[in-house]
C-alpha cells in the first residue's frame, strides 16, 4: 500500500500527458464556457464614448448652482450634435452620449423641471456622473487573457470589446463505455443479478458540462472481444472514460484488453478513497481512463482526474481542482494511507460554511451521495479531523 502513488504524484502524471489542444474560431454566440486561446484585445474604447450614468440633465459644472434653459435631449442611441453654450442644460439618459461642452450630469431626482428650464439648487463636480470614455478599457488593451474559461460574465466582457469571434482550444471528443455483464439501461427489467447503469449517464452529464464533445458506446459485457472492439473505437477519441472492469476479479479485463490494443499505462491505483483501482494510460494522443464501477468511486475519479484533464486539454491556467474551505461539523478519522474524499452537505450558518458529512459513505450508495453538494477532502495521516476543524471541500454542481 505503502508503494500506491498518492493523489498529488497521479495529477501531476494526468496533467504532464494533457497538452492543450488546436485553436479553432468561435463565434461569440456559441463561446459560452470555452476557454480562450489567445489573448482577446479591446476592439474600442469602452465605454466608447463619454456617457451618462444617470437619468437627467447633462451640464457645465461651472454654471451649477442656477436655472439652466433646456436646449436638447440626449438618449441611449440618440446622440444630441449641438455644442452645450453656458447656461444651457441638456435632457440625457444612463447611457446617452454627454454632449460636447458638459462635463456633469445631475440626476433627475435632484433639480426641479419647469417646461423649458431647470432649476439645480447644488453644485457638482466636474464629471459628475459621467462615464469616461475608455473608463473600463481602452481600445487594443488585452480584455481577456489565454487560458481564461469564458462564464456568462467573462463572454459579456469579450462582447462589449466588440470582439465576434474568438480563438478557443478546440474541444475535446471524449469516448465514454461503461462496461459490465450486469448492466442494463433504466427502463428494462431487472434480471437476476442485473442492476442498473448509472456511470454512463453520470459522465456523460458532468463532462459535457467540463466541455467535452461526448460519444457514448453501447454498454460492453466482461467479454474480451467485446471489449476490445468496444474500446478500439473509443481509443479514436482525444480521451477515453470507461468504468467497471479495473480491479483485481477475475472479470476485471479492461486493462488487460486496452493493452492488447497497445496502451501504455502510466498508472493503476492510487492511494484514495473510493477510487483505489483508477487506471489511466495513453495511446498515441489519447488520454485512457479507467475509473472503478463502483458510481461513487467513479464519480471521485471523474472530479480528481477526468475534469482536470479536460481542463487541461482545453488549455486553463488552473486545471486541477478548486476546492473551498468551511468547518466540519463532525469529526471524521482520518485515513493513514489513502486521502479520503467524504461527501458531505454544505449549510452557511452566520456566514459560516459547515459541511455535514452524510450518512452512508459507501462506494456503491450512490442514491445517498446524491444528497451531498460536497467531496470534502480528509487527508492521509493520523487521528482525526476534530469537529469544528477546517477542512477543504469541492462542490459537486458540475
Ligand atoms: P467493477 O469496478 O467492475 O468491479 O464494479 C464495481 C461495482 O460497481 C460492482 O458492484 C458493479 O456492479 C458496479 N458497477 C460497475 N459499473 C457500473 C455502472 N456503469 N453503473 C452502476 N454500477 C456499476
Ligand atoms: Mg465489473
Amino acid at each position: 500500500m505503502a508503494s500506491l502513488l498518492t493523489l498529488e504524484e497521479a495529477q501531476a502524471l494526468v496533467l504532464e500527458r494533457a497538452r492543450p489542444l488546436a485553436n479553432e474560431p468561435v463565434p461569440i454566440g456559441t463561446a459560452a464556457r470555452r476557454v480562450v486561446a489567445e489573448d482577446v484585445r479591446a476592439r474600442v474604447d469602452l465605454p466608447p464614448f463619454a456617457s451618462s450614468a444617470m437619468d437627467g440633465f447633462a451640464v457645465r459644472s461651472a454654471d451649477l448652482p442656477g436655472t439652466l434653459r433646456i436646449v436638447g435631449e440626449s438618449a441611449a442611441g440618440s446622440p444630441c450634435e449641438r455644442q452645450l453654450e453656458p447656461g444651457c442644460a441638456v435632457v440625457i439618459s444612463t447611457g446617452a452620449v454627454v454632449p460636447a461642452g458638459a462635463d456633469a450630469v445631475v440626476p433627475v431626482e435632484r433639480v426641479v423641471r419647469e417646461e423649458n428650464t431647470v432649476e439645480i439648487s447644488e453644485s457638482a463636480a466636474a464629471g459628475a456622473h459621467v462615464r469616461p470614455r475608455g473608463g473600463d478599457v481602452a481600445s487594443g488593451e488585452v480584455v481577456m487573457r489565454t487560458g481564461a474559461m469564458l462564464t456568462p460574465a467573462r463572454l459579456a466582457a469579450v462582447a462589449a470589446a466588440g470582439v465576434a469571434m474568438v480563438e478557443c482550444r478546440r474541444r475535446p471528443r471524449v469516448g465514454i463505455l461503461a462496461t459490465g455483464s450486469e448492466l442494463v439501461a433504466p427502463g428494462e427489467p431487472l434480471r437476476a443479478g442485473q442492476i442498473y447503469e448509472t456511470n454512463g449517464l453520470m459522465l456523460d452529464a458532468a463532462l459535457s458540462a467540463a466541455g467535452a464533445e461526448i460519444e457514448t458506446e453501447p454498454t460492453a459485457a466482461d467479454d474480451e472481444s467485446v471489449l476490445r472492439e468496444a474500446l478500439e473505437r473509443g481509443l479514436a477519441r482525444d480521451v477515453l472514460v470507461t468504468s467497471g472492469g479495473v480491479s483485481v476479479g477475475e472479470h476485471d479485463l479492461v486493462r488487460a484488453v486496452e493493452r492488447d490494443l497497445g496502451v501504455e499505462e502510466v498508472f493503476w491505483r492510487v492511494s484514495i478513497k473510493p477510487g483505489k483501482p483508477v487506471s489511466f494510460g495513453v495511446r498515441g494522443d489519447t488520454l485512457v481512463f479507467g475509473l472503478p464501477g463502483n458510481p461513487v468511486s467513479a464519480l471521485v475519479g471523474c472530479e480528481l482526474f477526468v475534469k482536470p484533464a479536460l481542463r487541461a486539454l482545453q488549455g486553463a491556467a488552473e486545471p486541477l481542482p478548486l476546492f473551498e474551505t468551511g468547518s466540519l461539523t463532525i469529526g471524521l478519522r482520518r485515513n493513514e494511507e489513502r486521502d479520503e474524499f467524504v461527501r458531505a452537505r454544505v449549510r452557511t450558518t452566520a456566514g459560516e460554511v459547515l459541511l455535514d458529512p452524510i450518512v452512508g459513505q459507501e462506494s456503491h450508495m450512490i442514491v445517498r451521495s446524491s444528497a451531498a453538494d460536497a467531496l470534502v477532502h480528509v487527508p492521509r495521516g493520523n487521528g482525526e479531523l476534530a469537529a469544528g476543524s477546517a477542512a477543504h471541500w469541492l462542490p459537486l454542481d458540475g
